[in-house]
């Protein structure tokens, strides 16, 4: 049997592969449901390729996992828009990166179009930019609780899954043995895919020690005057930010979010102002302040995005993409995930791509940040065929 630690995206599309494969599979949630954390609480793009290094996982598995997401969404007939994205500049500086960004995901694969102010208008007509914009059909926008309530029910429609809801998964205890919250289980092999919490998981099993988290609040706004967004209005990424920066992304039903930021938090869980803070907030603080003397990139993040908890500096921050955008419409959400960041702790380096480490009996998820979401079909499919065969 194959125990999976963690009932989010990456756990569930790995339980399915396997499961469609013949293998019985037990999924440890902690949490009364699936998808309760990073996964139902994420923007619902599914990314088209465009940002990521080249050779890198996210690269190989965002065109291709966005391909089968939007065919899964489909088959399922859940709501989605797509009305595709642009990606906007806003000035000669943030041009010359739009125009690196473009050749980059030209590289990776990536639909996508150069575009100018008089295509932008047709295709966002509130948008603005320097010049140019690059077009990307491709992207489009779920909510992202409705594909996780289809995937959980298509996990426990294949009939070889069971499910333990409300359990923990807490440490190695044995060969093949792990200890839970209700009781000791065997296993053939073991999948750690418990997002924000693996890397903790997996020390106990010896593996990724050379990594932290570092979890960082992605909050959200809405607007009010939802009509001024068709579909997604993105920032360049600035080159000193290993985020993608606040953006606008209409869902489904029409509701146009603005977010999500990128605050260093005290918790893996810590939503609201103090909810989720527990007996690790020193420790992670420390870890922040170590990141903020030695890597650039933390400090630049650090320096800016706490700000953004002020409505005046988020609508500042937001405002030059999009033309006639009043103070009075950005209005509060309670939209807001935790993204849980891995550093590599002996060079202090924010680990940008997916890192999967294997020990013996264990195979371990340990950065399955964005686009995780997007990518998580053929992810899984790579997780199953190179690391179980
Ligand atoms: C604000 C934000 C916006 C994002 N936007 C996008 C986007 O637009 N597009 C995109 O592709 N990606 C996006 N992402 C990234 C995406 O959401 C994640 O990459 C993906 O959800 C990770 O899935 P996961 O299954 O690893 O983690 P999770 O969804 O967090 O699942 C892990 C699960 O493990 C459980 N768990 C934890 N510890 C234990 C334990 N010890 N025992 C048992 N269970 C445990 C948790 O309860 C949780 O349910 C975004 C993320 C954030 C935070």
């Amino acid at each position: 049997m194959v125990v999976v630690c963690g009932g989010g995206v990456v756990g569930l599309t790995i339980a399915r592969e396997l499961a469609l494969e013949g293998a019985d599979v037990m999924v440890i949630e902690k949490e009364e449901d699936f998808g309760l954390h990073a996964s139902g609480r994420n923007s619902g793009v599914l990314h088209a390729g465009i940002y990521y290094t080249p050779d890198s996982l996210k690269a190989k598995f965002a065109i291709e996992g966005n391909r089968l997401l939007r065919k899964f969404v489909k088959e399922r007939g859940i709501p989605i828009n797509e009305s595709g994205k642009v990606i906007v500049a806003r000035d000669e500086e943030d041009h010359e990166r739009l125009l690196n960004l473009y050749e980059r995901a030209k590289r990776n694969g990536a639909k996508v179009h150069l575009i100018d102010e008089r295509e932008l208008a047709e295709i966002e007509p509130n948008a603005r930019t320097y010049r140019e914009a690059i077009y990307s059909p491709n992207t489009a926008v779920v909510n992202p609780k409705d594909v996780m309530e289809a995937l959980a029910a298509d996990v426990m429609d294949t009939g070889r899954v069971r499910a333990l809801l409300g359990v923990r998964c807490i440490r190695r205890a044995g060969p093949r043995k792990i200890l839970t919250s209700a009781g000791t289980y065997e296993y053939d092999v073991l999948i750690n895919a418990a997002g924000a919490h693996a890397e903790k998981l997996a020390h106990t099993y010896g593996v990724g020690l050379r990594y932290r988290l570092i979890p960082f609040k992605g909050t959200y706004r809405k607007l009010k005057r939802g009509e001024l967004v068709r579909g997604n209005i993105y920032p360049v990424p600035h080159p000193k930010s290993p985020f993608l920066g606040v953006h606008f992304t209409r869902d489904p039903y029409g509701n146009v979010f603005v977010g999500p930021t990128a605050i260093p938090a005290l918790g893996r869980e810590n939503y609201g102002l103090l909810e989720g803070i527990d007996l690790e907030a020193p420790v992670i603080l420390y870890r922040d302040a170590v990141m903020f003397l030695r890597n650039p990139l933390f400090r630049y993040v650090a320096l800016r995005e706490p700000r953004k908890y002020f409505k005046p500096y988020f609508y500042r921050s937001s405002r030059w993409m999009l033309r006639n955008l009043e103070y009075g419409d950005i209005v509060p959400s309670s939209k807001v995930g935790i993204r849980a960041q891995l550093v590599d702790w002996e060079s202090k380096e924010l680990v940008m791509d997916f890192v999967i480490e294997r020990e013996e009996d264990s195979i371990h998820i340990l950065n399955a940040v964005s686009p995780a979401f997007t990518a998580s079909f053929p992810f899984a499919r790579y997780v199953v065929d190179e690391f179980l065969r």
